[in-house]
């Protein structure tokens, strides 16, 4: 298949272009680099299969830059994720999310192709109902330091809705939570980053709030299968939760990365920022009825294959 895959420069996008080449497709990585790194495609920027456009998919000229190529499937990974960096961009956010998705819908409505859109557990924001199901609505602020995001990706669920509606687009929506490993940027500010980084350095740890938060961590290599599964299955016009149930704090979290590096710094411990979601943790059994699928890597397995790759990135 020829697909494509916007955000490819970025940390799940550039894992899930190894993925659909080593099945095969041909694969095209738009992406304009705002929090991707060319150096996620090392691997396969030289491979016949591959071809990498910078470009911004807000741009209304990018479905015309795309009208040679006839694609079978456009995923859209497009978009600051991490609280750090959305925050510094906000309007990206919202952009990207909103007029970058009509952009890609357009793409999909053309050429008849199968529309997979890169949600997030943010939809549910501090959750009142614990595990999520995709039934649960959330407890969203729509007027704080997380909205550009979490109503972003909101507004992005409710477009492909339409196009599904209106157009007939073969839309699929994976909810994704936390997911680290290999080509994470290690100033990417999420948690996984900044612990395993400063572990490696020896420094203290740092802790946002009293580290009683609770996270659900999937390893990437997982949560891509997951996404090979969304397009290959028969799942139109559904919404799938993708992640791992394992459900940890965010003091366990510290835990396991300092004695799995060795550091014997401690932690220190600053404010929790606004609307910081007190817990979460997926309900995925409509992703093992649907999909097959459920997560095989545990979080102390993950994480020694993400500070080998840390280690090889952090100065
Ligand atoms: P990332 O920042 O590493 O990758 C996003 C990529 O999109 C980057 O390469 C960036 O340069 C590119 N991009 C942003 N705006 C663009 C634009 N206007 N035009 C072209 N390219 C643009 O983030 P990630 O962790 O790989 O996340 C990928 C997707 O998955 C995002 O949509 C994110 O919201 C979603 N997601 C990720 C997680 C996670 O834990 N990693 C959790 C929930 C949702
Ligand atoms: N966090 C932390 N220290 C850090 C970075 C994050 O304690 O250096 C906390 C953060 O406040 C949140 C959790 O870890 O409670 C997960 O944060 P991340 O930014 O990775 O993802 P998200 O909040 O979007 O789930």
């Amino acid at each position: 298949m020829n697909i494509l895959v916007a955000g490819g420069a970025g940390f799940v996008g550039s894992n899930f272009c190894q993925l659909l080449l080593s099945k095969g497709h041909k694969v095209w990585a738009v992406d304009n680099l705002i929090t991707g790194r060319k150096e996620n495609l090392d691997s396969i920027i030289n491979n016949n299969d591959f071809s990498f456009i910078q470009a911004d998919v807000i741009d209304p000229q990018i479905k015309d830059r795309l009208e040679e190529i006839e694609f079978q499937a456009v995923y859209h990974f497009a978009s600051p994720a991490s609280p750090p960096w959305y925050q510094k961009y906000p309007l990206e956010t919202l952009e990207v999310n909103s007029i970058g998705t009509k952009n890609l819908l357009e793409i999909a409505k053309r050429d008849n192709a199968k529309f997979i859109f890169a949600s997030t557990s943010e939809v549910y924001g501090d959750p009142l109902e614990h595990p999520q199901k995709e039934t649960y609505w959330g407890n969203v602020n729509s007027f704080g330091a997380r909205s550009c995001y979490d109503e972003a990706k909101r507004y992005g669920e409710a477009i492909c809705y339409t196009y599904l509606k209106d157009f007939n687009v073969d839309v699929r929506i994976v909810r994704i939570f936390n997911t680290y490993g290999p080509n994470m940027d290690p100033k990417d500010g999420r948690v996984v980053s900044n612990f395993v980084t400063q572990a490696i350095r020896g420094e203290n740890l740092t802790m946002y709030g009293d580290g009683s938060q609770t996270r659900a961590f999937c390893y990437v290599d997982d949560l891509i299968r997951g996404f090979y599964l969304m397009l290959t299955k028969d799942v139109t016009g559904e919404v799938i939760n993708l992640g791992n149930p394992g459900e940890f704090t965010m003091l366990e979290l510290a835990k396991i990365v300092n004695k799995k590096v060795g550091n014997s710094s401690q932690i220190t411990y600053q404010d929790l920022p606004q609307d910081d979601p007190k817990k979460r943790r997926p309900d995925i059994s409509k992703a093992k009825e649907l999909l097959g699928w459920e997560p095989e890597i545990a979080l102390k397995d993950g994480l020694e294959k993400t500070i080998e790759y840390f280690k090889t990135v952090v100065k």
